[in-house]
């Protein structure tokens, strides 16, 4: 398995999930929180953050598709919410691996926000603003990085790689 340099290494990933999760809880309502993880890529991360919480949380998941199995983005969103759980009426967090083109958190806000729950707040660990195509930004973000494609940590490139315990920077072999 080659899968390029080191971006972000567990121990920073570890470090900066737990200041975001302090970060997160002291935005958050008091009480308990629903939690929607959206899948697949963000698996990691959104177990790794709510345990970190240190509330009472609800879980549910959202599960998207939009890169198939290229790393350029399809730009429309499929999104399927049979285990999105009860979020009328919650403080939901919203927990995504990487805010991209925007396309899937906004998405996924507005099929939240339909359902009017008490609040909404978004997370993030990786944020690429100079990939921007809609208008949106997360309410907590890990990392701002630059235009990379990155792999590890849930995030996969074709189903490959999400076991990685480190982020790092794809980079496709040369025939
Ligand atoms: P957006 O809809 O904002 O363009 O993309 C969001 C989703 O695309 C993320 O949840 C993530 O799963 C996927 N994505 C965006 N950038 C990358 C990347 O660099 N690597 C991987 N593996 N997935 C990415
Ligand atoms: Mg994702």
């Amino acid at each position: 398995m080659s899968a390029g340099q080191v971006l972000i290494s567990r121990d920073e990933i570890r470090a900066r999930t737990l200041a975001l999760a302090q970060e997160v809880t002291l935005a958050l309502p008091p009480g308990p929180v629903h939690a929607v993880v959206i899948l697949k890529s963000a698996i990691f991360f959104g177990v790794d953050l709510i345990r970190a919480l240190g509330r009472e949380a609800s879980l549910g998941f959202l599960f998207a598709s939009s890169y198939g199995d290229s790393a350029e983005s399809a730009g429309a969103v499929a999104l399927s919410a049979d285990a999105l759980g009860r979020v009328t009426g919650q403080n939901v967090l919203l927990i995504d691996d990487i805010l991209d083109t925007g396309n899937t958190l906004a998405a996924a806000a507005e099929t939240l926000r339909a359902l009017r729950p008490a609040s909404l707040r978004t997370c993030v660990l990786l944020d690429k603003p100079s990939r921007r195509q809609v208008p949106f930004e997360a309410d907590h973000v890990g990392f701002p990085i630059e235009d990379v494609f990155v792999v590890g940590y849930g995030m996969d490139f074709g189903g490959r790689f999400r076991t990685l315990p480190d982020i790092r920077v794809y980079r496709q072999e040369k025939k």
